[in-house]
């Protein structure tokens, strides 16, 4: 999608940290972590939110955990532990509308009853 800064990050024509990459998942560093390691992880295929992206192509859904589990096991943060977030419209906080699920790990997290 032209506007999108997530598709502009996905096609390197603003600039981020990359971690992760393969033919469907793109994955870099947030801009303002909110914890030692704070990734995103989008899926290629430009969708509004988690919703949308059901709706649309369900096993995009399945793609992106797909990446976020190999990226964990790869990155030995499993044992530890870690949090997957996805924020949907105004009430849920989403800020920027290309789905992308927040990692965060790297400390003992907070909220959510934690
Ligand atoms: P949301 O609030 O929509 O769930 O999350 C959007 C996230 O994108 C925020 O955590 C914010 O820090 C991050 N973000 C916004 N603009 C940029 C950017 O240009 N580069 C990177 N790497 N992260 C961004
Ligand atoms: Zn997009």
């Amino acid at each position: 999608m032209e506007d999108c800064l997530f598709c502009k990050i996905i096609k390197g024509e603003i600039p981020s940290t990359k971690v992760f990459e393969n033919e469907n998942v793109f994955a870099f560093k947030d801009i303002n972590p909110l914890a030692k390691g704070h990734i995103l992880f989008i899926h290629k295929k430009h969708s509004h939110d988690v919703v949308e992206m059901t709706q649309k192509e369900p096993a995009d859904v399945a793609e992106v955990f797909r990446a976020i589990s190999e990226f964990a096991l790869d990155q030995k943060i499993k044992e530890d532990g870690f949090r997957v977030v996805t924020n949907i419209g105004k009430h849920g906080g989403q800020t920027v509308y290309h789905t992308h699920f927040h990692v965060l790990f790297g400390e003992q997290l907070k909220g959510f009853g934690a």
